[in-house]
């Protein structure tokens, strides 16, 4: 097996879906190949975080209580008591389905924003362990910026801090959560930091969220149009501040 083909069926292992002759000639590839084992790795990293809590939402209780109040409501009417108490029944399980229904619509947001920034914390440490940081390396920002013309659906603003502290080393396409989205690379000492850009809107709210996955800080912010995931292993508080240039 070479590395093309044990990419393609890293996905389909941590899944369980392959045969055994597959799996096994998998694992001989990965025994020698560190690359597709650091692959394999944010792979099976990233679907055990799928199962995590913190993508897990309950409904609220408030809503609970509503949804039992109206169905009490409901069942009030005058029947038969027997009946009554049957279709209180029904009226709870529709409640019940109702609840986690309404649970899942109202935090796709959420949702998503978690699952891309995820999948931006196993894409900055597959850059670094691939030494894939850039496409088109260059501390000019007019060379990075029309770079991406024509390989995104968007224009994504770049620019370089390098008087700031944070000098431009260059840009690259990647994909996360299924969509294309502009990686750009900066430097802080000796910290890389890849600064993920999408369209706004496509990861619900633009509030400030930092947060720390597997020891590296994760920081989204949304100005106009723009969504901006900022993930390294520099301090949060640094990272806040190449967050700020960005807004700015
Ligand atoms: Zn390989």
């Amino acid at each position: 097996m070479n590395c093309a083909e044990s990419n393609l069926f890293l996905h389909a292992h941590a899944d369980g879906e392959l045969d055994v002759a597959k799996s096994l000639d998998l694992a001989r590839h990965l025994k020698t190949c560190s690359a597709c084992a650091g692959e394999n790795k944010s792979v099976r990293y990233l679907s055990a975080a799928l199962r995590q809590a913190s993508l897990r939402y309950d409904a609220p209780d408030s809503l609970r209580r509503d949804v039992r109040r109206m169905a009490r409501s409901l069942a009030n009417e005058t029947r038969p008591r027997l009946f009554q108490s049957l279709q209180l029944w029904k009226y709870l399980a529709f409640g019940a389905t109702a609840v986690a229904f309404v649970a899942i619509v109202l935090r796709p947001g959420i949702f998503v924003q978690d699952q891309m920034s995820n999948e931006a914390v196993a894409s900055h440490v597959r850059s670094l362990m691939a030494e894939h940081l850039t496409d088109v390396a260059s501390s000019d920002q007019h060379t990075v910026k029309p770079w991406f013309n024509g390989k995104l659906d968007f224009a994504p603003s770049v620019k370089d801090f390098a008087a700031e502290g944070f000098p431009l080393i260059g840009g690259r396409l990647d994909y996360l959560n299924g969509r294309p989205v502009a990686a750009l690379v900066y430097r802080r000492n000796k910290h890389f930091i890849n600064v993920f850009v999408w369209p706004a809107g496509h990861s619900g709210g633009g509030k400030v969220a930092i947060k720390n996955r597997r020891g590296y800080s994760v920081i989204n912010r949304e100005t106009i149009g723009l969504h901006y995931c900022l993930v390294s292993d520099l301090n949060a508080k640094e990272l806040a501040e190449l967050a700020n240039l960005l807004e700015r």
